[in-house]
C-alpha cells in the first residue's frame, strides 16, 4: 500500500517491477490505472467538503469524560472524495464490464429494468417502520414474489425474511430443528449429513446449530454415493443437506432415491438451492421431496451481488416445516394486508425473528422484476441457456483442460488440474494469468472434491462472441502452460494488475484492519521532492 511518505516521493515504490523494459512512473499510475491511497492517507487534516456553523457553546456535561485528543476523520474537499471513490470504483471487476465465471455464484446480468423498478419512490423511499396502511403495496410486493418462488419450488410456503443463502440455511435447520423437537427427537437426531462437495456454509450451519457434520462421498460420477448414504442414515440422522445440482455442476440423478431414503429414516431433506438457476422452470424441487431450500435470489434472479452483499435466501418449506417459519408472517384479511410479528396471531408455532423488519425489500423488487419481465417461460429458456452455455464452455476445453468428470454439465463447468500436470503451473498460477487477459478468474479449488478444480459458470448472461474471446484466452493459456517451458512465466502473473501477487496467507492469519496514523507526519510536498 503507497503510503504518503511514498507519494511524496512518487509512488513507484507502490508497484512490483514486472521486468527490465517497464517503465516506472513518477506517480505510480499506469495510464489511467490510478494508484489510490487509503483515504486516511489523503488530504489535510481540518479541510472540509462542507460549510458546518460552528458549534454552539455549550456546558460540558459529560463528567470530564470529554474527548481529548483528534478523532482521526480524514479531511478531504468534496472533488477529492468524489474523486477517490470513482476511482476505487474503477478498479472493481464487476459483471458490467466482462466475462465473469466464477461458479457456484451465478453472476447474471441484472437487467436494468430491476433497478428503474427498485428505484420507484414508493419502493426505494420505503421505510421499515411506516405505518402497515401506507405500505400495503409493498406487501403485497412480497406476497406476490412469494407467490412466484413457491410456484416455481412446488412448496407450500415460504420464509421471505432471511438475508442471504447462509442466513437461509440457518432458518431452514432451524425449522427442521423445531420440527424434531416438537416430534420429541431433537435430542436423539444430531447428526447432519453432508456430501464432500458441499458449500462450507452446509457443514457451518449445522455445527453452528449444534448437529455433527457426517460428511457422504461422491461417487466416480460425481455425485452422492447412495449406498454410503443409506449406510449413514439411522434414527441418529436429523437431516441432509444436498445442493443440486451440485456443486461439481452435476444433476444428482438419484434425487428422488436419496429423499425417499431420507424421509424411510425419519430424518429431513434440506435442499441448497443456490444452484437453482440451472433449474428454474423445468424442476419443481417440491416434487423431489425436498423439504425445504433456501433460494439465493442475488443469484438466480439477477439482482447484483459480489463484494460482500446485499443478497436474499427467502427459505421455501414444505407442509411438515411451514407452520414453523420464522416471523414477520404477510397476511391479508379481507382486502388488507398486515405483517403478523411477535405473538400475532398465525397458525403455526414460528421460530421467532432472525432478522429486523422483513428481508430485502431492494431484492425483493429486483427479483419479482426479473421473474414478472422474463415470464414463467423466460425463467425456464434462462435456465435451459445457462446450462448450454455452460456445456459449449465444457466442449470448448475439454480437448485443452481435464473435465473432473464424463458427460455433459449443468449450468457450469468444472475442471480439474491434471491438463497442468508436470508444467510447474498450478491453478492458482493458471488463475493469476487470466487477470492479465482482462478476466475475472474462476472459481479455484472449489468444490474440494476434485483436485485443484476449476469451476466456470459462464451463465445465460454472455453473447456468443464474448464467450468465444474468454475460451480462446484460456485455450492459449493451457497451450502455453502445456509447453513445459512457461512456468516462471505463470508464476510472475499477473503482470499488469495494479497490484501482483499479494502474500494471502499473511492476509488471512495477520489482517490489518486498521489504519493507525504514522507517528511522524510525513512530508507531501510532491513538487519539492520532485526537484530534488
Ligand atoms: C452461494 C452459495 C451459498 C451461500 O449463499 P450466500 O448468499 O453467499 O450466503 C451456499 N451454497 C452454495 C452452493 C452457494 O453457491
Amino acid at each position: 500500500m503507497a503510503s504518503s511518505q511514498d507519494r511524496s516521493q512518487g509512488r513507484s515504490g507502490g508497484i512490483v517491477s514486472g521486468g527490465a523494459t517497464e517503465a516506472v512512473t513518477f506517480t505510480g499510475n499506469r495510464a489511467l490505472q490510478i494508484e489510490e491511497p487509503l483515504i486516511f492517507e489523503m488530504g489535510q487534516p481540518g479541510r472540509c467538503g462542507v460549510d458546518l456553523p460552528e458549534p454552539p457553546k455549550v456546558k460540558d456535561r459529560l463528567n470530564g469524560l470529554r474527548r481529548s485528543g483528534d478523532i482521526g476523520l480524514p479531511g478531504l474537499s468534496e472533488p477529492q472524495v468524489v474523486q477517490h471513490y470513482t476511482r476505487l470504483s474503477q478498479k472493481n471487476y464487476a459483471i458490467d464490464m466482462g466475462v465473469y465465471p466464477l461458479g457456484s455464484c451465478t453472476m447474471k446480468h441484472n437487467p436494468r429494468l430491476n433497478e428503474k423498478v427498485a428505484r420507484l419512490p414508493g419502493i426505494g423511499d420505503l421505510h421499515p417502520l411506516q405505518p402497515v396502511s401506507t405500505v400495503q403495496g409493498a406487501l403485497e410486493l412480497i406476497d406476490r414474489l412469494a407467490h412466484w418462488l413457491k410456484t416455481l419450488t412446488g412448496m407450500p410456503a415460504v420464509a421471505m425474511s432471511p438475508a442471504a443463502g447462509a442466513h437461509g440455511e440457518m432458518c431452514g435447520m432451524m425449522a427442521i430443528a423445531a420440527a424434531l423437537e416438537a416430534r420429541g427427537e431433537r435430542a436423539q437426531r444430531k447428526v447432519v449429513l453432508a456430501p464432500e462437495s458441499a458449500h462450507g456454509t452446509n457443514p457451518a450451519t449445522a455445527a453452528a446449530l449444534g448437529f455433527t457434520v457426517k460428511p457422504i462421498p461422491a461417487n466416480e460420477t460425481g455425485r452422492v454415493d447412495l449406498a454410503a448414504l443409506k449406510a449413514a442414515l439411522g434414527p441418529d440422522v436429523a437431516a441432509i443437506m444436498l445442493t443440486n445440482p451440485n456443486t461439481c455442476g452435476l444433476f444428482e440423478s438419484e434425487i428422488v432415491e436419496i429423499s425417499t431414503a431420507v424421509h424411510a429414516a425419519g430424518a429431513y431433506f434440506y435442499c441448497d438451492g443456490a444452484n437453482f438457476n440451472a433449474i428454474a422452470g423445468r424442476v419443481r424441487p417440491g416434487d423431489l421431496g425436498v423439504d425445504c431450500m433456501h433460494i439465493n435470489l442475488h443469484k438466480t434472479f439477477s439482482t447484483p451481488h459480489g463484494g460482500g452483499g446485499p443478497g436474499a435466501g427467502p427459505v421455501v418449506l414444505s407442509a411438515a416445516l411451514a407452520p414453523y417459519a420464522p416471523y414477520p408472517w404477510i397476511v391479508k384479511d379481507g382486502e388488507t394486508w398486515r405483517v403478523a410479528e411477535d405473538d400475532a396471531k398465525v397458525a403455526g408455532t414460528p421460530l421467532g425473528r432472525l432478522k429486523a423488519f422483513h428481508g430485502q425489500m431492494g431484492m425483493f423488487t429486483r427479483a419479482l422484476a426479473y421473474m414478472m419481465s422474463h415470464g414463467a417461460d423466460g425463467l425456464k429458456q434462462a435456465s435451459e441457456d445457462a446450462v448450454l452455455s455452460a456445456n459449449y464452455v465444457m466442449a470448448a476445453l475439454k480437448d485443452v483442460m481435464s473435465p473432473a468428470f464424463d458427460g455433459p454439465c449443468m449450468h457450469e463447468a468444472l475442471f480439474d488440474d491434471s491438463f497442468l500436470k508436470d508444467t510447474g503451473v498450478s491453478t492458482l498460477d493458471f488463475a493469476k494469468a487470466m487477470i492479465d487477459e482482462g478476466y475475472h478468474p474462476m472459481t479455484m479449488y472449489f468444490p474440494l472434491v476434485v483436485h485443484g478444480a476449476m469451476l466456470i459458470e459462464p451463465t445465460e448472461s454472455q453473447a456468443k462472441e464474448d464467450l468465444d474471446l474468454f475460451l480462446g484466452a484460456l485455450r492459449s493459456l493451457a497451450a502455453k502452460a502445456k509447453t513445459g517451458t512457461a512456468a516462471e512465466a505463470f508464476k510472475a502473473a499477473p503482470l499488469y494488475a495494479p497490484r501482483r501477487r499479494l502474500d494471502e496467507t499473511l492476509a488471512a492469519r495477520k489482517p490489518i484492519l486498521r489504519w493507525k496514523p504514522s507517528n511522524n507526519p510525513p512530508e507531501t510536498d510532491p513538487v519539492k521532492q520532485a526537484a530534488e
